[in-house]
Order: C-alpha cells, then sequence, then structure tokens
C-alpha cells in the first residue's frame, strides 16, 4: 500500500469528484492522503473532506501564496482550531506552511517579511502542540532551515523537495522527510532523480500535490491521488529496488514523519 502525503483534494480543480478520486486511489492502493489546508477559509473543508472518505487525513496551516490576504487574526483562529483538532484522529500536523521566494510579488520586501512572520508564529503553535509540520521550500530551503533549526517543530517533511544535497542533509538531520513526487518522472529532471535516487531511502515520502506537479505521462494536465503507485515505481526503478519494497519503505516513513495518522495509514 502507498501513502500520498501531499495531495490537495479540496481544490477547485477537482469539481464535485474529490471523493470519487480518493475512491479511486484507493482501487490503486492509496491507503491515505494527507490534505493539507491553505488558508482558515479552507479549514472545515479540509476537515470533512478527510473525514468523508476511507483514506483520507488532513493538516491545517496558511500557505505562504495565501500570505498576502491572511491577517494576524488568522494565527489566532489556527491556533484555536488546531487546538479543538487535537480530538480528532484524521488530523496529523500543520501544514501547508512555509516560504516562497520564487513568486516575484512574494519576494519584494515587506512580503517576504510577512510570509517569514507567519512561518515563524505557525512553527511555534507545531511545536506547542507537538505537531509535525508540511512545509513549501520554494527557492528558500536555506531560510526554511535557518528558522527551524531556531524554533524546533517535531519533525514532518519538506514537500516537493528540489535543492542540493546539503540543503537535503540540513533537513534530514533535523529529522524531516523529504517529499517527491511527479518532479522526479522527468527524464531530463537530472539534480531532483540524482537526490531521488542517492538520498538514504529512509528520508523519502511520496506525494502528487495533486492537481498540480503532474508526472511526465500526464503533463500538462490535472493531477490525482491515483497516479501515486505509478510515480512509486519511476523511484523504485531509479534506485533500483522492487516497487513493492519502496511502497513499504516510503509508507513506513510517512507514519514515521506523521505519528498521529499511526495504524489507520
Ligand atoms: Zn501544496
Amino acid at each position: 500500500m502507498w501513502i500520498d502525503t501531499h495531495c490537495h483534494l479540496d481544490a477547485h480543480e477537482f469539481g464535485g469528484e474529490s471523493a470519487a478520486q480518493a475512491a479511486l486511489a484507493r482501487q490503486q492502493g492509496v491507503s491515505m492522503i494527507v490534505i493539507p489546508a491553505v488558508e482558515t477559509a479552507n479549514f472545515p473543508v479540509v476537515a470533512q473532506l478527510a473525514a468523508s472518505v476511507d483514506n483520507g487525513c488532513y493538516a491545517l496551516g496558511i500557505h505562504p501564496i495565501y500570505v498576502p490576504h491572511a491577517e494576524e487574526d488568522d494565527l489566532r483562529v489556527l491556533r484555536e482550531q488546531v487546538a479543538a483538532a487535537m480530538a480528532d484522529r484524521r488530523f496529523v500536523a500543520l501544514g501547508e506552511i512555509g516560504l516562497d521566494f520564487f513568486i516575484p510579488m512574494l519576494t519584494e520586501p515587506a512580503m517576504r517579511e510577512k510570509q517569514i512572520f507567519f512561518f515563524r508564529e505557525q512553527l511555534r503553535i507545531a511545536r506547542d502542540f507537538e505537531l509535525p509540520v508540511l512545509m513549501h521550500v520554494r527557492r528558500s530551503q536555506d531560510v526554511v532551515l535557518k528558522h527551524v533549526r531556531q524554533i524546533r517543530p517535531a519533525g514532518g517533511i519538506a514537500h516537493a523537495f528540489n535543492g542540493s544535497f546539503q540543503q537535503a542533509q540540513g533537513y534530514l538531520d533535523l529529522g524531516f522527510k523529504l517529499g517527491f513526487g511527479g518532479a522526479m518522472t522527468f527524464t531530463r529532471a537530472l539534480q531532483i532523480r540524482r537526490l531521488a535516487a542517492e538520498l538514504p531511502l529512509d528520508g523519502i515520502v511520496l506525494e502528487t500535490d495533486a492537481p498540480d506537479i503532474s508526472p511526465s505521462w500526464i503533463h500538462p494536465g490535472r493531477n490525482s491521488p491515483d497516479q501515486i503507485p505509478r510515480i512509486g515505481a519511476v523511484l523504485a526503478e531509479l534506485r533500483g529496488m522492487p516497487p513493492q519494497d519502496v511502497a513499504a519503505a516510503t509508507s513506513a516513513n510517512a507514519r514515521a514523519a506523521l505519528p498521529r495518522m499511526g495504524a489507520h495509514g
């Protein structure tokens, strides 16, 4: 069985088919799909969606791309809703949080500061509740590492990882896993394929980031969580291993990174 550690199953691209997509993924052997939130408005949506399918769990957080519209009061709302969600076994992490220094508007000085403020405050919430974090690290690996080293949440996942071996080691040394998905299915993606092939297997988890980051056989179409076994087969091929061994290892890694997912993953 496989685990999709990062899937925006509530995204409008799935229309009314989110639950059907989860069922299809289940038929393909995807035993758990982690659905991160992106803003306070979709906290109830991801919680309800995770509860409505056999193989769903969720995270609560404010995504860096949503920070421009976020208000400081959203952090109070997040803390309150996290406290309430601790009683829900499908709630597994703080996320999606992080820093995006790729989108030009987000790199302007004031917005950079606002992103860092929201990121640090959310790392503190994660630390206070002993929750792992699902992190967005686009063009920001070193700055994310710096803040994680200072605040020290209880581990988690650097999602859609695409950095250097040295940066990868920085996350692994802090007990984080690195998320790999559709990007490694492109033969021209030499660096990410080298990372996927050579990093310690116990540091790797699989993800789709659906509906985004579609694999080569779908690109530029809509990605979906049922693609995880085929994406996992690419990782198996890169590492010269049987796919079932990759499924077992990456699923165990996902459970280690997200302990609340535990046995029902
Ligand atoms: Zn995401």
